[in-house]
């Protein structure tokens, strides 16, 4: 099984943090992708996926972090973007949710200029997106447009089915997490039995969105089984068989694989 995005380096693990690391495939867990979302935690990305084999890294500034981003920060992010290890840029893209985030003004310029370096490396950009999804999509469109090669994975989607439908219309992919689990959570129980088996990756977002049983605790990659668990059970397919799928679908949409 593979956790396709998390953060260990979130003070949430800071009293296990390598024993979880160190021991993932003993949690069931073939490969995990550890997320950058600013400068700091991009590099501590690189640094785990340097030190563990089963281990990979995505470096970008989180539209929370925008204030962050600059001609410095975008060079530091394409440096440590030639690591062997680093598959994707990400996260990026625009968070409207809390009022004393950075404008759209920033989160837009830093989302566009790494969405321009992701091109200009031909690697696969990973997308956060709340609370602006039509926005998020008009722009990822208009770099389908533009680049043929380019791909886009829609973390922790929550969008409607008919938007997942339309970036798969792109050739893009998306990612369900704890949330497909909770009582309330109908579109991403309806996105989680419509979007194409080919098309899905399983993510913790560790340590946040912890699946149910264990909603309220701290997630961890071990948890992605109770996310694929229920997915399997919503589409009635066997758990093998999802997790299958999705584990060729994450080494796919992170160029580890060519199947
Ligand atoms: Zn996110
Ligand atoms: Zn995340």
């Amino acid at each position: 099984m593979i956790d396709a995005h998390g953060h260990l380096e979130d003070r949430a693990f800071d009293t296990d943090r390598d024993e979880i690391l160190g021991n993932l495939k003993d949690y069931g867990i073939d490969y995990f992708f550890n997320c950058g979302s600013n400068i700091q935690t991009s590099k501590t990305s690189v640094d785990f996926a340097k030190k563990y084999d089963n281990v990979y890294a995505i470096v970008g500034i989180h539209p929370l972090d925008a204030d962050e981003y600059s001609e410095d920060s975008l060079k530091i992010i394409r440096d440590l973007s030639k690591n062997e290890k680093v598959v994707a840029i990400g996260e990026i893209g625009l968070d409207n949710h809390y009022d004393d985030s950075p404008s759209p003004e920033v989160q837009e310029e830093a989302f566009l200029g790494q969405l321009d370096l992701a091109v200009e490396l031909k690697m696969p950009v990973v997308i956060h997106a709340r609370e602006a999804d039509q926005k998020v999509f008009d722009i990822l469109k208009s770099y389908k447009d533009k680049h043929e090669d380019f791909v886009a994975l829609l973390h922790c989607f929550s969008g409607s089915v008919e938007l997942m439908r339309e970036y798969m219309k792109l050739g893009f992919y998306i990612s369900l997490g704890g949330v497909t689990t909770f009582k309330n959570a109908k579109k991403p129980k309806e996105v989680a039995i419509e979007v194409p088996l080919d098309r899905l990756l399983l993510e913790t977002d560790c340590p946040y969105m912890t699946p149910v049983p264990f909603r309220g605790k701290r997630n961890e990659p071990k948890y992605v089984l109770h996310t694929a668990k229920n997915i399997a059970s919503l589409r009635g397919i066997s758990l093998e068989e999802l997790e299958k799928q999705t584990d060729a679908n994450t080494l796919r949409f992170y160029r580890l694989s060519n199947d």
